[in-house]
């Protein structure tokens, strides 16, 4: 029996993975075995099969080098360079997520495997945007007049290697708690001035149903608040977190707006288009917003199927953006005039609706500003000289 007790067989193992996400977070620390990870509470006793589907995916999920050697056969030295990242930025990989991957390296894999370049990244920002600095109560951002970023969670249902919060998302030690919550909700109970809340984290469908509504109806309660906004990557890395109880219950909040986050046409499936399908069946408008990553998605043929795809499965393409110059990051960079020749190849040569705005969300907290292709070639008292998307010249009288 290897010196097993019957004691030591009652304790919690910490070893299962990627459990319900609580309020409070991770209370054990310790579980933290290759450093940062993610809250593990889900107790061994609960059977599989009292567990929702999204939940098992989850708990599959690969989060350290170890897993990922044993999936991927990875050299010794390839291991001990993905433990380091880990122990940095958190992997989680979840089987429905991985399934999508055709090859090693593509942009599926880029996406939610840990490359070495993220700790080679010396000049990189840890906070880009400034947020903390904009922040008058801890997790809610007040940057523009009428709106305010509301986070909620802290955990993802992938943790995506290019992500703007990168310094802290999936950090156990850095969990939402109900009582900071209540705190921004306060917040926007005392400004009159905003209208529209945007729930973030992290992930904010990561939480339980009930915790979800929890939130949504104390925002109901707030007379001057018109919109509600959630963002949201689970339609896209775990599509079976959207159940038929979730929309129900969503549904009762209007107006509410979801924007998610694809990224790479490969993205949009069976499972993801039911997603979002359910989603808009219970009238709730879908954005998305990309973000240009080199080796995923930074030429314009692909991202002009994904705008197309995307309208397919009822989701208008909102923002594409820049990437952010967050730490860690400096290998998905890609430069500006490729994400206007991007934007460009959008503009005329397909649905005005699958075009959405080139943003760069500006260093320092300067927000989000809308980059444009040069259409006006010249503008005076008598006339406009313009262009159109093929390249032709036209005047307009001024
Ligand atoms: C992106 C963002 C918003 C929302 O911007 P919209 O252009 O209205 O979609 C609000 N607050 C912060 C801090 C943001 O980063
Ligand atoms: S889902 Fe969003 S918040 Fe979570 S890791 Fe990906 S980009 Fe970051």
């Amino acid at each position: 029996m290897n010196g097993t007790t019957a004691d030591e067989s009652k304790k919690p193992d910490l070893k299962i993975k990627c459990g319900p996400t609580s309020w409070e977070g991770c209370a054990e620390v310790e579980c933290l075995q290759e450093g940062i990870t993610q809250n593990e509470q889900l107790p061994s006793t609960i059977n599989d099969v009292e567990l929702p589907e999204w939940k098992r995916i989850l708990r599959e999920s690969l989060c350290y080098a170890k897993d990922l050697a044993e999936r991927f056969g990875l050299s010794p030295e390839e291991e001990s360079e993905i433990r380091e990242v880990i122990r940095r930025y958190p992997m989680r990989a979840n089987p429905y997520y991985l399934s999508l991957i055709r090859e090693k390296g593509d942009a599926i894999w880029s996406q939610c495997i840990p490359s070495k370049e993220e700790l080679q990244d010396p000049d990189g920002l840890e906070d880009p945007l400034s947020e903390e600095r904009d922040s008058p109560v801890p997790g809610l951002v007040h940057r523009y007049p009428d709106r305010v970023l509301l986070m909620v969670s802290n955990y993802c249902a992938m943790y995506c290697r290019f992500c703007t919060r990168k310094r802290r998302v999936g950090d156990p030690r850095k969990y939402v708690p109900r009582a900071q919550i209540m705190e921004g909700i306060a917040y926007i109970k005392e400004h009159r001035e905003v209208r529209d809340v945007i729930i973030s984290g992290g992930d904010p469908l990561m939480l339980e149903d009930s915790q979800i509504e929890f939130v949504l109806k104390k925002l109901r309660e707030i007379p001057h608040l018109e919109i509600i906004r959630i963002g949201t990557r689970v339609p896209v890395t775990l599509p079976q977190r959207i159940t038929p109880e979730l929309c129900e219950m969503l549904k009762k909040y209007h107006p509410l707006y979801i924007n998610t986050h694809f990224e790479h046409p490969d993205e949009i499936t069976e499972e993801s288009g039911r997603a979002c399908g359910m989603l808009a069946d219970a009238g709730i408008p879908l954005g998305n917003q990309s973000v240009i990553l080199k080796g995923v998605n930074d030429d314009p043929k692909t991202m002009k199927r994904l705008m197309q795809k995307l309208l397919m499965i009822r989701v208008k393409p909102y923002y594409i953006y820049q990437a952010d110059l967050t730490k860690g990051t400096s290998h998905f960079r890609t430069k500006v005039k490729e994400s206007l020749k991007i934007i460009e190849a959008i503009r005329g040569h397909t649905s005005g609706l699958a075009v959405p705005h080139l943003i760069i969300d500006a260093p320092g907290g300067g927000g989000k500003i809308p980059i444009l292709p040069e259409y006006v070639l010249s503008v005076d008292d008598e006339k406009i000289v313009m262009r159109n998307y093929k390249g032709h010249l036209y005047e307009y009288p001024a």
